[in-house]
């Protein structure tokens, strides 16, 4: 059963039950309420016909009688409980006698009495003449009004309830109808997405909980996007990079086996291919590198780490480097500052940040590595005084196998596996740089990052 004929049903159901209950409980209130009003006015014409009747001599009650009849839409009797005559003229005399007569235990104790007349269609009132009298007043009133009114009204109910269910049965429909259209979209547009491509997206008309769980479907269906677009860039760039070195290793090898080479010529090809071999070793460590890292923490592979020690000893290995290419390398080290981490990790980082300083400032300049510790934060920073980086390369630096210059050296994987390592120690990487101004890259790591 859908889940539009669920809810039109339930409504359905509840309201026919609440119409029930309350059309019963109306019908009962107004019977209560005309039969309530009856009583009072029998009871106000029978404390007059006790005024008038208990002043005068029996044989002026037929006289008294009929002028209470004139004033009062109630018929007045005397009803003799010895004799059981009734004194009075009224048509419905006959059933009123008959009705007296039913009553065998009037009591003297007994001062006033309501009852309905033997063919239901009077209610009587009856009280004693005077305290242990055996006469009684009586006084009658047709109640056929009181029957055809609540018949009336139960006519009406009857009537109105099929046609309030069938209306609010419709009203029902069409509400769950509209407000499952927006599931129905849902449905409908995940249905027509495809995986690989993912580009379908949710219309949203109404801010409501559905068009909110829209919006966060659609978010959700960006994000995996992006992220298929990065896996099919990285596979394209991974593949691009390996061949590159591959192609290379081929022909190398295939030139030195078209004719006899000399010893010296094997020498150089074999060469060739080591080195091109080493280009593939790097980009597949760095690849295995960013596969560990995506892989997240390993609790079970860190240790409490002295980061001041690590990154004195990534400065000493890269003074040799940078005295090589004239640089000036220079550290600030607060001691004593320890981490909850893997420490290949931090050798890694702490090496791609230096050899890239390195790399990036011509001769002549300097690099600067500081590690501090503030606010609750670890910040290493390497500053150089390099050829700096254009403002658009900046937000695409920790992206895998960005390379801003093709022609020089490198894997592009070098940043993204600094931006992955501090990402995994709920950090981040933040650059600074401008062309010709030299660079600096922090890394903000939370204080106690990996515990
Ligand atoms: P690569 O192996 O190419 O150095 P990285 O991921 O380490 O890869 O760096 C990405 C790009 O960022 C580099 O191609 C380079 O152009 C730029 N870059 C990185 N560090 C610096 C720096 N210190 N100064 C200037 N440019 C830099």
């Amino acid at each position: 059963m859908s889940v539009k004929l669920k809810l039109t049903g339930l409504y359905s159901v509840v309201l026919l039950s609440t119409l029930v209950i309350m059309s019963i409980a109306s019908s009962l209130m107004l019977s209560f309420g005309l039969v309530s009003n009856l009583n009072n006015s029998l009871a106000e014409d029978i404390i007059e016909a006790l005024n008038t009747l208990s002043t005068i001599p029996s044989d002026e009650y037929p006289q008294a009688l009929a002028e209470l009849e004139d004033k009062s839409v109630s018929s007045f009797f005397v009803y003799d409980l010895n004799s059981k005559s009734l004194i009075g003229d009224s048509p419905s005399n006959t059933v009123i006698q008959e009705t007296l007569r039913g009553i065998t235990d009037w009591q003297t104790g007994i001062n006033s009495h309501s009852m309905n007349s033997v063919d239901g269609q009077s209610r009587l009132y009856l009280i004693s003449l005077t305290p242990g009298s055996d006469k009684l007043v009586v006084v009658a009133r047709d109640t056929a009004y009181i029957q055809a009114a609540l018949k009336t009204y139960r006519n009406i109910l009857f009537m109105t309830l099929p046609g309030a269910l069938i209306i609010a049965a419709i009203a029902g429909w069409v509400l769950a109808n509209s407000s499952l259209r927006q599931v129905r979209v849902i449905t409908d547009t995940a249905e027509k997405i495809d995986p690989a491509k993912l580009e379908e997206r949710i219309p949203v008309k109404h801010r409501d909980e559905l068009g909110r769980l829209s919006g966060t479907l659609n978010a959700l269906f960006d994000r995996i996007h992006g992220f298929i677009q990065r896996q099919h860039r990285f596979t394209a760039d991974a593949s691009h990079d390996l061949t590159a070195p591959l192609t290379g290793i081929r022909s190398s090898a295939e030139v030195a086996l078209m004719k006899e080479r000399t010893p010296e010529e094997y020498r150089q090809s074999l060469e060739n291919i080591i080195g091109r071999t080493d280009k593939m070793q790097a980009i597949v460590d760095d690849l295995m590198t960013l596969a560990g890292l995506d892989a997240g923490p390993r609790p079970a592979k860190s240790a409490e780490l002295e980061l001041s020690k690590l990154a004195e000893e990534a400065v000493n290995r890269w003074q040799a480097p940078a005295a090589n290419e004239d640089i000036e390398l220079t550290a600030e080290i607060k001691p004593g500052v320890s981490i909850f981490g893997e420490p290949e990790q931090f050798d890694r980082l702490l090496d791609n940040l230096l050899s890239n300083a390195v790399k990036y400032t011509p001769p002549g300049g300097k690099v600067n590595l500081t590690l501090a510790q503030q606010d609750g934060e670890i910040i290493i920073r390497v500053t150089d005084t390099g050829i700096g980086i254009s403002p658009e390369h900046l937000p695409h630096l920790g992206e895998r196998f960005y390379r801003i210059d093709r022609r020089v050296e490198g894997t592009g994987l070098g940043l993204s596996i600094v931006q992955g390592t501090a990402q995994i120690y709920r950090g981040g990487m933040e650059v600074e740089s401008a062309p010709g101004e030299g660079s600096t890259f922090r890394i903000i790591l939370p204080d106690g990052s990996g515990s």
